[in-house]
Parts: structure tokens; sequence; C-alpha cells
């Protein structure tokens, strides 16, 4: 192909997803001792798998949980996490900087373009929930359809910024789940 029918093409989109940090690194998922550690090992392969089928490229956000308190850690739920001194100003300022970054990548990625397909959070977990988030109501634990402490946060800051990415929920126990949603939504935004 001639420099000049390359320069005359359309320019192409990339996309990219962006997951929560134990998509890729499960080691910072909550463990406590005497816990199998057969689910902190590893990456969730089913995604691995999507993104190498259809050539889409990955960002990984940070893990509030470990990078405040590391491994092992107690059960909490978001409410227990509000409550725990610096650590809601902890995830605001991840967020922040998440959002800061990937706004970049974005307005960066002219061409080809950068899009970005998702955000993959994970549910019942009191800070990456997108539609299931562990809460507590008289001492008891109950799931709720909201975002967690981050996701909340990393939302609130991406609409500042006039980015508005779909967030979906990865059930660990399910990863297959999330794959069918992406391909939906990778097939109504190439279309
Ligand atoms: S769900 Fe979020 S906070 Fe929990 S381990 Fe994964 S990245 Fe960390």
């Amino acid at each position: 192909m001639s420099e000049r029918s390359l320069e005359n093409k359309e320019p192409r989109s990339i996309m990219v997803l962006v997951v929560a940090h134990c998509v890729l690194n499960r080691t910072t998922r909550w463990w406590q001792k005497g816990q199998d550690v057969e689910r902190n090992m590893g990456p969730v392969c089913e995604i691995l798998r999507f993104l190498s089928k259809n050539k889409i490229g990955v960002f990984q956000l940070p893990c509030p949980e470990y990078m405040f308190l590391g491994n092992p850690r107690p059960p909490a739920t978001k409410d227990d996490y509000k409550n725990l001194q610096g650590f809601k100003e902890h995830c605001e300022q991840l967020a922040v900087d998440s959002a800061k970054h990937l706004r970049l990548l974005v307005k960066k990625g002219r061409e080809p373009k950068t899009v970005l397909l998702a955000i993959v959070g994970i549910e019942r977990s009191p800070c990456c929930g997108v539609s299931c988030t562990p809460r507590k109501f008289d001492g008891e634990t109950k799931y709720k359809n909201e975002k967690g402490l981050f996701f909340e946060a990393l939302f609130e800051e991406l609409k500042k910024l006039g980015c508005t990415i779909p967030m979906i929920g990865l059930d660990m126990h399910q990863p297959d789940d999330v794959c069918r949603k992406l391909a939906v939504l990778l097939k109504s935004r190439v279309e």
C-alpha cells in the first residue's frame, strides 16, 4: 500500500478496557489466614482471553484496599471502609489520579483514536462494586445495588472531566458473564 493511500485511510479506533486491579493481579484480593490461597493467584484468564481475541488493550486501576491495608486484612463493608480514618480520602485521591490518566489516554490517542470500551469492577467488593456492594445495616451485612467507595469516587471524577464510560461488574464466580456483556458492547461500538 502506498504512503498516499495510507494517508487517505480513515483513522481506526483502538479499544482499551479499564479493569479493577485484581482482574489482572488477584494477589491483592481480600485474604484471611486459613482461606484458600488459590483465589488470590494469577489473573482472571477469561478476561485475558477476551482481550487477546479481540485485540483490546488494558488499563489497570490501582487496588485501594491493598495499598492501604495489604493482606491479610479483615472482612469489611463499604460502611466499615467509610469509617476507617483516611480511607475515603485515599480512594478519592486514587480516583482523581486514575481519571486524569484515563482522560490523557483518550486525549493523546488522536490517530488511531483510543476508545475506552468499559470499566470492569468487582461485584460484592466494598470498594470496586458496580451494582452489588456490601453495606452494614444494624450490624448485618446486606448487598445493595450501588457502587463501592472507589468506583463511586471514580465515576464522579470522570463525570467532572466529561468522560462517560460504561461500568460493568465482574462476578469472580462467573467471569464468562462479563465477557458476554463486553462482547455485546464491543459489537455496538464497532458497528
Ligand atoms: S475489588 Fe478492588 S479493592 Fe478489592 S482487591 Fe480488587 S482491586 Fe482491590
